[in-house]
This record gives C-alpha cells, structure tokens and sequence, in this order.
C-alpha cells in the first residue's frame, strides 16, 4: 500500500483525527476495535510496511517503539499485572494494516500460544 493511501500515515500526518498517546517520530493511538481493556497501538511516523522492511539503521527507532510501549503501559496501570506486545507480520500472522504498528495488550489474563 502507497503511503498516500495508509491509513495509520493518516492518523500519524494528523488528517484523520484521533486521541495521540504519543505524537512525534512515534505516535501512539488506541486501537478501533480494542481486543482487550487496553489496547494501544504504537506506530513510527515513517511508513514502513512489514517488520521485513526494517533496513539496518532502524535498531533505534524500534528500539523506540517500545521503551514507548512501556512508558504508556505503565501509565496505564499495567506494568505489574502485565501486558502483551506484538507485531503481526504478513498473511499468516493476521496483519491487516501494512505500517508496521506495535499492539499494547492488557487489562485482563491472555492465554498462550496465541490462536
Ligand atoms: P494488524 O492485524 O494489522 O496487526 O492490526 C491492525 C489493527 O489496527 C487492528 O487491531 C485494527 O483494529 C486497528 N485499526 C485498523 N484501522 C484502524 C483505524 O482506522 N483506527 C484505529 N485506531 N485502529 C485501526
Ligand atoms: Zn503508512
């Protein structure tokens, strides 16, 4: 998909309006149709497609990603009851927005392994 046309360049470029948990190289955003009491999604401003974009160069930045997962995770009230991070990359994995985007899951006991 063409960065024009992305949906979460959309909401990082401001043109779709949302609540910003986090708003500059990493935006953070709740998810439309959460699947747990939180669930965030925390996305780089770059359009980058699938996690098998990543160039070297990019340690930083999704090194980023997370320490902001955390930071907001916390603020939630999450860090020890816990949370869930994932990256769902391509077909199998169930991605279905391709701007890569950190899911921040918690609120309630997951199960293991993931369906
Ligand atoms: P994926 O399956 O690609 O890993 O996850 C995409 C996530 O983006 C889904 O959980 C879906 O609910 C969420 N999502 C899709 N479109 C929008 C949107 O326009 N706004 C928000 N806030 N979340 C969205
Ligand atoms: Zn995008």
């Amino acid at each position: 998909m063409e960065e024009n046309q992305c949906i979460f360049c959309k909401i990082a470029g401001g043109q779709v309006p949302v609540e910003k948990l986090a708003d500059g190289e990493i935006v953070a955003f709740r998810d439309l149709h959460p699947q747990a009491p939180t669930h965030l999604l925390v996305i780089p401003k770059r359009h980058i497609p699938t996690l098998n974009d990543l160039q070297p160069g990019d340690e930083e930045l999704i090194g980023r990603l997370f320490t902001t997962a955390a930071r907001l995770a916390k603020e939630a009230g999450l860090a020890e009851t816990g949370y869930r991070t994932v990256f769902n990359c391509n077909r199998d994995a169930g991605q279905e927005v391709f701007h890569i985007h950190l899911h921040v899951l918690g609120g309630r006991k997951m199960s293991w392994p993931p369906g």
